[in-house]
């Protein structure tokens, strides 16, 4: 796995951090006309960004949902944080793999919107999952209904639902991007001339950049997956948006339109690419430079 990496969005320090993997019939990730291998390990990653009065944590990632999962405390503590640290969680969503950790953080403010909330906490919805009727994925939907008792319910005092966009912190807009499920929301981090754009499960796998309308078994409404998709990837290009997502690899990129879709590109080279639009924009960057062995190099204006 890899470790906490950390990287500069204007004045914020932010920071990955993995809590592990699981593997999935390929199947449920992608779909049929994509012929996927029999399995696929997907990564699962958090963020943590400083704004420097406030900490916000972005998902918390699976606890004991899998054999390497749970590793997200670890990953905190490589960056010298406490859980007590952190002021406010943000939920993108409320599957298993992004709320198992809350309990890490009690004395943290939990944000979501109100509408996944009210769905997942919902007699009607805990019912239908019981009875495996919501995304016909068997036991599994058992084990959603479960993680939202165990995990979610407990955090109900110390909740922050939302209704709306809303800026939660300084530079930091949670909004919806329904679709993956119903209160699905995505994150948009900006500081000085940069934006990090965390869109969640919105993508879940690098192919869907190229392919955006490939949809996964967990996506509860695949016209609004697709459509709120292509609305984050359009954002991401036309601002240059350093690009973020819970299960792609690495979590950090940039995207790039091309043609009727869009390309992926891995951190260290979105970084570079970012740079490059910048020098171009303003025509007197300092460039990128790397600090120690960090990943991430930073970005600074002059
Ligand atoms: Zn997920």
């Amino acid at each position: 796995m890899r470790g906490a990496e950390r990287f500069r969005i204007g004045d914020y320090d932010c920071w990955t951090l993995p809590d592990g993997e699981l593997t999935y019939p390929g199947s449920a990730v992608l779909p049929p006309e994509s012929h996927p291998p029999a399995e696929l390990t997907a990564p699962y990653t958090a963020l943590l960004v400083d704004t420097g009065s406030t900490r916000v944590l972005i998902d918390t990632g699976a606890g004991a949902l899998g054999p390497n999962t749970g590793k997200l405390a670890e990953s905190l503590a490589s960056t010298g944080f406490l859980p007590e640290d952190v002021h406010v969680v943000i939920l993108s969503h409320a599957h298993p793999d992004h709320i198992a950790g809350v309990r890490l953080f009690p004395n943290s403010a939990v944000v979501m919107m109100r509408k996944e909330f009210e769905f997942w906490m919902s007699a009607e919805t805990q019912a239908r999952l019981e009875a495996c009727e919501v995304y016909g994925l068997g036991p599994l939907e058992a084990v959603m209904a479960a993680s939202v008792r165990d995990h979610l319910a407990p955090a109900r005092d110390r909740l922050r639902l939302l209704d709306r966009p809303t800026e939660i912190a300084a530079g930091i807009l949670v909004f919806p991007a329904p679709g993956h499920t119903p209160g699905h929301a995505a994150v948009l981090v900006s500081s000085g001339r940069q934006q990090l754009l965390y869109v969640g499960d919105a993508l879940v796998h690098p192919a869907q950049f190229e392919h955006p309308d490939w949809v996964c078994a967990f996506d509860l409404s695949s016209v609004e997956t697709v459509r709120t998709r292509k609305q984050l990837l359009e954002r991401a290009v036309a601002d240059r948006c350093l690009f973020a997502g819970f299960h792609l690899p690495g979590a950090l990129g940039a995207v790039e339109a091309r043609q009727a879709s869009f390309r992926w590109e891995p951190a260290v080279a979105a970084e570079m690419n970012a740079c490059v639009h910048l020098r171009e924009e303003r025509n007197h960057v300092t460039g990128c430079r790397r600090t120690g062995t960090k990943t991430h190099p930073s970005i600074s204006l002059s």
